[in-house]
């Protein structure tokens, strides 16, 4: 028989992934084996004769499984970057193995049994932080699935459970199909007054493909968007913009009220059976921001400060509009519309006057410059480890002493095979296992403009703010130090994870960071310093309205899942506007409604989470002004970030590492002093 080379050590250099030497079919009998393996690892612990203790039981549990978590990460980093029908199918088979593993971890009784014994003692163990929080995690992870419920209750959570996945996945098909039912077919070509050429192409397209003459749009993003911002004809814009609206709100078959209604109560009564007093009281417990008071605080405050300044730049929109096209009030589909114009006529900036000065290798080599002079890493282009692609650049990453930190991966250009977006990802865990610190194996992801034989690769600004922000994930990755793989790196509560990926952007603002790396592609010209102004002015443009918009779907998600007795809550429609009472600044539209189409909080996982998306930007605000004061070099503010934020992963509570990294909590008043709406 040939010898699967995943059931082995990889006698590889720094023991990379093989992947040249890997045949597809090799991962699904390797995942058999390591899911195998990784049983008798775990009878080995609920076996083991001895009573239990931290090291025979939370220790071993939590070194459990390594060989199955490597192969999970190569499968399906390659099944995001380059895969095929093949891998496809193998994903299809193995998903299904992985949740019954799981499955069988969480609802494991004798396991259980042991975790809960040394969690009972706790106070007793001499643990170190660390011990802790890994203790209190791992039992978390049972008793938060229900294990200590009593046979009826737990078999109560698994009939929620299974209504609930029902519910979420009905509301998510009713958008789905919603989104997809609607068309507006334009026969006359001075409808598409004001549209760029690319956009009327594609709906161009659009309709031929559907066997229609003209132009086709849709409620698809792609298409919704370009309409939305560019297109002069009012009416249009605000049938399309109604549309979008009344997805799943008309009292019809694929109306989605009930079910905002059903799922809002199920996961009530689902927090209440596990001794929560509410759904967001259940989430927050596993967040930064612990509680949904201190959520509802943090969004109240941003907004109270927020709101003059968004109502003064809705006064000025307000005004360019009536005087340029002379309309009566500003309603939600002119929003996009005007204040692209408005966009305009400030800045009048566009790509392709930026893109000549960031070559790509130019924009890399300055992130590994930056990363030299914040944290002292030293980066190596390597040629001898093997990888899934020949676009795939490989690094070695060493400190000031020459000891390896990590090894770095850059996949930069599209191809088929490879899934939209940009992301940082991991190959190979850090931890310290027998006194040996095994160092990660780090990659980043994107889909940038590949070179021509002519033109090298040239980013737009959005682009490069993109590396920079993978950039900054992959640090969190590359400098972690942590004993237990499962608190190691990115491993940290998700309204903390962005801080080192959006502090990192700030570099891309700041003439002392850019003069380093932002030079002409052909003459080696420094970006002149009135084209980085205007970079920051655009970037902060209607910064109080966005963050209004951002604050009123924070807090209609916390009015549903912060609420002790949603079964009151008969009105879908009434219940939202009452949530928006303090942040709309558009007239109202009737026969629309939020709610009926919030996938983000009733189908996906951001259930009383919406308000991350401003609490990270609050946090790497507040972290980038402590670098602003002292110098975006300092060495004493970069070394606290990196000793009390980057290396320590989920060890401790993100606001202890936070304030011990910048002596204080931070403050929301961080972000609108960065947009320049506080003086
Ligand atoms: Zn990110």
């Amino acid at each position: 028989m040939r010898k699967n080379i995943l059931n082995n050590v990889f006698d590889t250099p720094y023991n990379t992934a093989p992947f040249s030497k890997i045949n597809d079919h090799d991962f699904l009998p390797a995942f058999k084996t390591a899911i195998k393996n990784a049983k008798a690892e775990i009878d080995a612990i609920t076996k083991n004769s001895e009573a239990p203790n931290f090291k025979n039981t939370i220790e071993a549990l939590d070194f459990s499984g390594e060989q199955l978590d490597r192969i999970s990460s190569l499968f399906f980093n390659l099944n995001s970057a380059e895969t095929n029908d093949d891998i496809q199918k193998i994903a299809q088979e193995v998903s299904p193995l992985l949740s019954e593993f799981s499955n069988d971890i969480t609802l494991n009784e004798a396991l259980f049994k042991r975790v809960k014994t040394v969690y009972n003692k706790k106070d007793e163990l001499d643990l170190n932080v660390e011990q802790q929080t890994l203790l209190e995690k791992k039992y978390k992870s049972f008793s938060r699935n229900g294990a200590n419920l009593s046979e009826d209750k737990k078999e109560k959570l698994r009939d929620i459970d299974k209504q609930l996945s029902q519910l979420k996945l009905k509301f998510g098909e009713n958008v789905l199909a919603e989104t997809n039912t609607f068309e507006m077919l334009i026969a006359n070509e001075d409808d598409l007054s004001g549209l760029p050429e690319g956009a009327k192409e594609a709906a161009a397209q659009l309709a031929e493909s559907k066997n229609k003459k003209g132009w086709l749009f849709t409620l698809d993003y792609p298409s919704y968007i370009p309409f939305m911002t560019y297109a002069d004809n009012r009416k249009l814009r605000k049938k399309l913009a109604i549309a979008s609206g009344a997805r799943a709100f008309k009292n019809d078959a694929l109306d989605n009220q009930n079910n905002v209604l059903k799922i809002t109560r199920l996961r009530h009564e689902r927090a209440n059976l596990l001794g929560y007093k509410t759904h967001a009281h259940f989430v927050l417990e596993e967040r930064m921001a612990e509680t949904p008071e201190k959520v509802e605080q943090f969004l109240n405050e941003l907004l109270e400060k927020a709101k003059p300044a968004a109502k003064s730049e809705f006064e000025n929109l307000e005004d360019f509009a009536k005087k340029l096209d002379a309309i009566d009030k500003l309603q939600k589909w002119d929003s996009s519309y005007y204040s692209e114009k408005l966009k305009q006529k400030l800045f009048d900036l566009d790509d392709e006057k930026l893109k000549p000065y960031f070559k790509l290798e130019n924009v890399i080599n300055g992130a590994f410059t930056v990363a030299n002079k914040l944290f002292d890493l030293h980066f190596e282009e390597i040629h001898n480890i093997d990888t899934y692609h020949d676009d795939v650049l490989t690094y070695k990453v060493t400190d000031n002493k020459g000891d390896l930190v990590s090894i770095f991966y850059a996949d930069f250009f599209p191809r088929k095979g490879k899934r939209n977006g940009a992301w940082m990802t991991s190959f190979k865990p850090q931890s310290i296992k027998d006194g040996v610190n095994e160092r990660p194996h780090i990659s980043i992801v994107c889909n940038f403009t590949k070179p021509t034989k002519s033109k090298p690769s040239l980013l737009t600004f959005n682009e490069v703010t993109t590396l920079f922000h993978e950039f900054g994930h992959a640090l969190h990755g590359m400098l972690a130090n942590t004993t237990y793989p499962s608190l190691s790196g990115t491993s940290v509560y998700w309204d903390f994870v962005e801080l080192p990926s959006q502090i990192l952007e700030n570099w891309c603002y700041q003439k002392e960071a850019l003069e380093l790396f932002a030079k002409h592609y052909e003459t080696g010209e420094v970006i002149p310093m009135d084209l980085i102004e205007k970079i920051k002015a655009s970037a902060t443009f209607h910064e109080g309205m966005q963050t209004l918009r951002q604050i009123s779907f924070g807090l209609l998600d916390m009015s549903w899942h912060a609420s002790d007795s949603p079964e009151t809550i008969k009105d879908v429609k009434a219940h939202e506007t009452k949530a928006f009472k303090n942040t709309h600044l558009f007239p109202d539209v009737a026969e629309n409604c939020m709610s009926t189409s919030f996938s983000h909080i009733f189908q996906g996982g951001y259930s009383s989470g919406y308000y991350s998306y401003k609490w990270a930007e609050v946090l790497d605000a507040d972290a980038f002004e402590y670098f602003e004061e002292a110098g975006i070099f300092n060495k004493t503010v970069a070394t606290k970030f990196k000793d009390h934020v980057l290396s320590k992963g989920g060890t401790e509570s993100p606001m202890t590492l936070y304030k011990r990294f910048r002596g204080k909590a931070p403050e929301p008043e961080a972000l609108l002093r960065r947009a320049g709406l506080l003086k």
